[in-house]
């Protein structure tokens, strides 16, 4: 069974890096009817937090990726926090140090450092293994110096090499990875071990992780192995690493950056779908001549030696047409239905929304659904159909351009609609009147025609179609907006 697990570390807010990890493990999973486990590593008191944790389960949920054990859903290798795992970690420590495995080393950064300098190496070196064979009575003096020992892992004599499932075959030479603290003086275990530790409990059976983590590989596969040897893990996991997120000016995406933030995504009207499609082209192509996909789609055809190893890039203006075209993909209703709090968070709306606005919202979604890149624009887009007559602001650049005579043609508009028969104040109706009067009768060109109604309308250059959006604001609206801007 495929087993894979996302296991952030709960400190700021989501970024896109992270969450394309998120979805990649959870694509694999899905491919190949496995499990995610979604475990916490909160191991950091200093830098962990209740808000970031909660922040993560929003972000999974938003984007609807499921796990299948874990936090807040149990499973049967919980707790799923490592923070309440410590009595795990402990009676692993005890095997390892048992089978000496790790040993307790007394070294001091500068006496190592100073060890490199009288031998002639480069002092940058790391750790130098002295502390691997030390007697018991030589472990004595030291501790009678009041010395605290950690605890290191032997790293093996040979080289590690394993196939990573993006990046093939990676060996990292015998001798290049000193032996490395698992157990702190405080006897409080670091993130490196009991990282490999829970992989091996939960039983995961791949690893899709970043790139910049790939210099830590060769010391996970060397404790999974001395795991192995004492009974706890069953297998090294496969690895695969995922590349590397590109901002702006070609250089690596920093968390801080705004870019790499999802929740700012989010808030602009990033529809989850649009969101997943995109944080996959992170890395991932679907086909060479389709960019748009839906989840079950990505999870048809992922596969991780699909993914590229090389850097992928934020496009914002690619994610925003991948976005568009998933906004074009809802059904109206469930389009309506998610407007709203953009709606209302754009103060069109307020919190408490009325049945007769839901209904306008409704109404007036398929005039917007072809329009909009982001749900974040439904208030700029939408906002003149749930103001007040006499609250209507006309925007400076909606004066503009508007013909030699706006005034006439608003005339004659009004006069037309004004003489449309009782229950013809409906689109078609509206446009052949009018289209007859302004174009043919007073030769208004086709492109000035309407300039003045638009603007007069809904304040803007730019609005959904004019002949239903006159429908949605009903006769005696559309008359006292046109009379508006024609005095
Ligand atoms: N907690 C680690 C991180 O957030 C996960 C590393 C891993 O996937 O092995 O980077």
């Amino acid at each position: 069974e495929v087993r894979v697990r996302f296991c952030p570390s709960p400190t700021g807010t989501p970024h896109v890096g992270m969450v394309r990890t998120a979805l990649f493990n959870w694509a694999h999973a899905r491919h190949h009817g496995g499990k995610l486990v979604f475990r916490i590593e909160d191991t950091d008191a200093a830098r962990d937090s209740e808000e970031s944790y909660h922040q993560l389960l929003d972000a999974m949920r938003w984007l609807g990726i499921d796990w299948d054990e874990g936090v807040e859903r149990g499973g049967p290798d919980g707790p799923y926090r490592q923070s309440e795992r410590s009595d795990i970690y402990q009676d692993v420590i005890e095997k390892l140090k048992a089978s000496g495995h790790i040993y307790e080393s007394f070294s001091t950064a500068e006496e190592i450092v100073e060890r490199h300098k009288a031998a002639g190496r480069d002092p940058q070196l790391g750790y130098d293994g002295h502390d691997r064979d030390l007697t018991d009575e030589q472990k004595a003096a030291l501790r009678a110096e009041g010395r605290e020992p950690t605890w290191r892992l032997r790293m093996p004599d040979e080289d590690i090499t394993f196939t990573d499932m993006v990046r093939g075959e990676i060996t990292f030479k015998a001798g290049t990875t000193p032996d490395f603290v698992v157990v702190r003086a405080n006897g409080k275990p670091l993130y490196t071990l009991v990282n490999p530790i829970d992989d091996a409990l939960m039983r995961i059976t791949h690893v899709l992780r970043g790139e910049d983590i790939l210099s830590s590989t060769p010391r996970q596969i060397a404790l999974y192995r001395a795991l192995i040897e004492i009974g706890v893990a069953e297998r090294v996991p496969e690895f695969g690493h995922l590349p590397y997120v590109m901002g702006e000016g070609n250089k690596k995406l920093s968390k801080r950056d705004p870019q790499a933030d999802l929740f700012l995504y989010r808030e602009q009207g990033f529809v989850p779908e649009g969101m997943v499609n995109y944080l996959a082209l992170l890395g991932w192509g679907f086909s060479a001549d389709e960019d748009i996909f839906s989840r079950e789609q990505l999870i048809e055809r992922f596969d991780a030696s699909d993914v590229n190893p090389n850097p992928a890039r934020v496009d914002l203006k690619k994610a925003t047409a991948i976005n568009a075209d998933h906004i074009r993909l809802l059904p109206e209703a469930e389009l309506a239905e998610r407007l709203l709090p953009y709606l209302q968070s754009g103060g069109v709306l307020g919190e408490e929304i009325s049945e007769e606005q839901r209904a306008l919202v409704a109404a007036a979604t398929p005039l917007v659904q072809t329009r909009m890149n982001l749900l974040g624009e439904a208030p700029d887009l939408m906002g003149f159909l749930f103001v007040a007559d006499e609250d209507l602001e006309v925007q400076e650049d909606a004066l503009k351009k508007l013909g030699d005579d706006p005034a006439a043609v608003l005339e004659r508009a009004i006069t037309e609609i004004e003489a449309l028969p009782e229950g013809s104040f409906a689109a078609p109706a509206l446009e052949e009147a009018l289209r007859a009067a302004i174009i043919d009768e007073m030769g208004i060109k086709p492109r000035l025609a309407f300039g003045p109604l638009r603007s007069a309308l809904s304040g803007r250059r730019i609005s959904p179609p004019l002949f239903e959006s006159m429908e949605l604001l009903g006769r005696e609206s559309t008359i006292v907006r046109l009379r508006s801007l024609r005095d």
